[in-house]
């Protein structure tokens, strides 16, 4: 009989990878590091892409009149009293970490605050790039020394990732992107740059999808992945969309599925310092 030992060798390397402590947790430098994760199973890992801090008015009524969608028009109305229903920062790491979870929030440049950025690592989240123009990728030392983080990754803005930017990732060290979507798990792309594809985002899981139809989706491609170790399940919603109320079910939604089927969560930084 003959053994396929190159088989064996795979499946050997795969079980060791699986098994290896990922290290790491907050991207803030003096941060020490979290107990290691045990991987037997799945993985979720939560994002959020920060392209706006605030809507105004106009465009809330205009986007309520798009969806048919009375939550909409309450947004305009407490936007025009003068509050920011776009804040939903505090609200979003509270709530995640009740179920023990914590994310990576991608912000585009010219959006990024001492006070929220300081926020969120000081709460266990991981704070990367959402960019525009390879050019954002490039202010990666100054916002490093600027916020006192270490920046490993970013999200190309409209998931538009091409030759200029991954050229500019190389020559500047990132470690992974995350701006593909429809993937379930991580691949190495060929400049070397960790690839943690997104496999469901607020937009298309709205505008294509009822919400019952969209947990279901959601539920369903879960239950085929669960027991695959290479599957990482990586979410995306914008901080400004989980000011609405479809948005924010199907947010929680997904972290009561989590918690449901015992997957651990993790953010990308910490998945990508620990993937072979
Ligand atoms: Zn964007």
């Amino acid at each position: 009989m003959q053994l396929d030992l190159s088989l064996f060798s795979s499946r050997l390397q795969s079980l060791f990878r699986l098994v290896r402590p990922i290290k790491g947790c907050s991207n803030r430098l003096s941060a020490e590091a979290e107990s290691p994760l045990e991987l037997t199973r799945m993985l979720f890992s939560m994002t959020h892409d920060v392209d706006r801090l605030v809507t105004g008015v106009v465009e809330l009524l205009s986007l309520a009149q798009f969806r048919q969608d009375v939550d909409l028009l309450r947004l305009a109305f407490r936007r025009a009293c003068g509050k920011n229903p776009d804040d939903t920062f505090r609200r979003i790491v509270q709530t995640e970490s009740s179920y023990g979870t914590s994310s990576t929030w991608s912000f585009q440049t010219k959006l990024m605050s001492l006070d929220l950025i300081h926020y969120l690592v000081d709460n266990g989240c991981e704070v990367a790039l959402h960019v525009v123009s390879p050019e954002d990728l490039r202010l990666k030392a100054k916002l490093q020394e600027e916020y006192e983080i270490e920046i490993l990754g970013f999200r190309a803005h409209y998931h538009r990732l091409g030759h200029d930017i991954l050229e500019v990732a190389r020559e500047l060290s990132y470690v992974y992107d995350s701006s593909l979507y429809g993937g379930t798990s991580p691949f190495r792309l060929p400049n070397g740059l960790l690839e943690i594809p997104i496999t469901f985002e607020d937009g298309y899981l709205v505008h294509l999808y009822r919400n019952r139809n969209a947990k279901r989706l959601i539920e369903q491609t879960v239950r085929q992945h669960l027991d695959d170790k290479n599957a990482v399940f990586v979410f995306n919603f914008h901080n400004n969309t989980l000011a609405r109320k479809r948005e924010w079910e199907l947010f929680e939604f997904v972290l009561r599925l989590g918690q449901e089927y015992g997957i651990q969560s993790t953010t990308c930084g910490k998945l990508a310092g620990g993937w072979s």
